[in-house]
């Protein structure tokens, strides 16, 4: 049972600052359904998101890295029926969280700089191959020198020179 002694009734506005209006939505799951990101491990859940958002579960969303795994299809936010606006939520959430903790950094972040993707790619040969294309998409996955450049491009961010023991490669 979730224990909502300590939620932030004002979350939401806190989050959304005017993007969407997540009180529409009711969690018909059309955003997940068609969103390339809730297949993976962990999967991006946009609607779950949004749930958290409304019912103020601030420290659980504080510690979700899920909303960094989105890769901005924008898909979500054209199918949603009643226009609340899940991409921008969880743009929000991203800006939130940062927000929140100016050392935050996600996860995902550091698995740009070592495979050049947000998501584990190279695990999904076996589906590729059932749909008759290459195993290995032609991203930066399938180029190891184009990797070394971009890393090198990276070393050049402030994020990355501020916490450059993060970012081994
Ligand atoms: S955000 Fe929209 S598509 Fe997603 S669960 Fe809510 S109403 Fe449905
Ligand atoms: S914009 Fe992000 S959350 Fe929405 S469908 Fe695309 S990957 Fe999923």
């Amino acid at each position: 049972m979730i224990d909502l002694s300590n939620s932030n009734t004002g979350l939401w506005q806190e989050i959304t600052d005017g993007c969407g209006d997540i009180k529409n939505c009711f969690t018909c799951g059309t955003c997940v359904s068609g969103c390339p990101a809730a297949e993976g491990e962990p999967p991006l859940l946009i609607r779950t998101l949004i749930r958290k958002v409304l019912l103020g579960l601030e420290d659980m969303l504080l510690e979700d890295q899920t909303p960094w795994l989105c890769v901005t299809c924008s898909a979500c936010e054209e199918r949603c029926p009643m226009e609340a606006s899940p991409f921008e939520v969880c743009l929000a959430i991203r800006r939130w969280q940062s927000r929140k903790d100016e050392t935050y950094i996600p996860a995902a972040i550091t698995e740009i700089f070592e495979t050049g993707h947000t998501q584990a790619v190279g695990q999904v040969k076996e589906k590729r191959k059932s749909l008759g294309l290459e195993e290995v998409p032609p991203t930066i996955i399938k180029f190891p020198e184009l990797l070394k450049s971009f890393q090198e491009m990276l070393r050049n961010t402030d994020i990355v020179k501020e916490n450059d023991y993060m970012f081994k490669g």
